[in-house]
């Protein structure tokens, strides 16, 4: 059966072929352990457990997964996916993470109805998702936590081949908070809700800049933002000079000021020091295979 499920379009028979997203019909992750490095709202105890799902249907050539991003990894049946959720439980998680398995959604969405964790569930993507591709999450999902990337349709095209994603992310973003209703913060914890990240780009700032307009107009009450500085040059960036290089100090205060002068209520910042590879874990390309993060 041809494949439509996101945004992309690309009519794949993921049967029997892998689609522009690099995997086939059966889940695959690179990773499900504690992750220790996401927004504490999310991981009070700092704690999140991370499934890192194989492929992707955005396929940005700077992106900070790469090899997953490709399609590395190993497959995983639902029952184990669910067996994965138990495991992190009981290992502590503040949370469920489902990270970039937008185009596993049927799958992540039957394992949820079989097993719904005690702890959050949180739907980490690129925020290339359409409406109904989201459908089948709603009730399942407490958190959604898309990335925004792009207001630049030009920078779109350029960098993940997606000229149309300013306005899928615009849509996207509104299922979701429709979703799950107003953001529910108890102790410093989020509960349900949203946390929307924008990673600047070197030379971004326009970008960055129209992002938060847009953002301004969809986010309210306690929805959080989230303001990341920690790009480095990874995969297929060093093709594009323009983004061959780490943030500046300098752009990333010019994106946090608009923020600031933007009155967003709850914004999220990084110390000028998250720019650093160790903050990149590694993954797996077949079950066991080690996988220890770099820090
Ligand atoms: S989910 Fe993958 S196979 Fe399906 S339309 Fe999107 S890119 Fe193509």
């Amino acid at each position: 059966m041809k494949c439509t499920l996101c945004p992309r379009a690309c009519g794949a028979d993921r049967a029997s072929q892998l689609g522009y997203c690099r995997v086939g019909e059966r889940m695959k992750i690179g990773r499900a352990e504690l992750h220790f490095w996401e927004e504490p709202v999310i991981a009070p105890h700092g704690k999140s457990g991370a499934i890192f799902f194989a492929g992707c249907s955005l396929g940005c050539v700077y992106c900070q997964n790469f090899s997953l991003s490709r399609g590395e990894g190993y497959e995983i049946s639902q029952e184990e996916l669910v067996e994965t959720m138990k495991r992190l439980e009981g290992e502590g998680a503040d949370n469920i993470e489902f990270v970039t398995g937008s185009h596993y959604i049927p799958g992540i969405a039957a394992a949820l109805r079989e097993y719904r964790p005690s702890v959050p569930t949180v739907f980490n993507c690129g925020g290339y998702e359409g409406v109904e591709q989201l459908k089948p999450l709603d009730g399942l999902i407490d958190i959604y936590m898309p990335d925004f990337k792009y207001s630049d349709s030009a920078a779109a095209t350029r960098y993940s081949n997606a000229p149309d994603y300013p306005a899928v992310a615009v849509k996207a973003l509104k299922e979701m908070k429709r979703q799950v209703g107003a953001t529910l913060v108890e102790n410093g914890a989020m509960k349900r809700g949203v946390l929307v990240r924008h990673l600047v780009l070197p030379g971004g700032v326009r970008n960055s800049l129209g992002v938060l307009d847009i953002l301004k107009n969809i986010l309210d009450g306690d929805d959080h933002l989230s303001l990341m500085s920690q790009y480095v040059p990874f995969g297929d960036a060093h093709g594009f000079p323009e983004i061959d290089r780490k943030l500046k100090p300098v752009e990333y205060k010019a994106v946090v000021a608009r923020a600031e002068r933007l009155n967003f209520r709850r914004v999220l910042v990084q110390d000028a020091d998250s720019a650093d590879e160790s903050f990149i874990p590694e993954f797996e390309s077949e079950k066991g295979s080690g996988g220890n993060t770099r820090r």
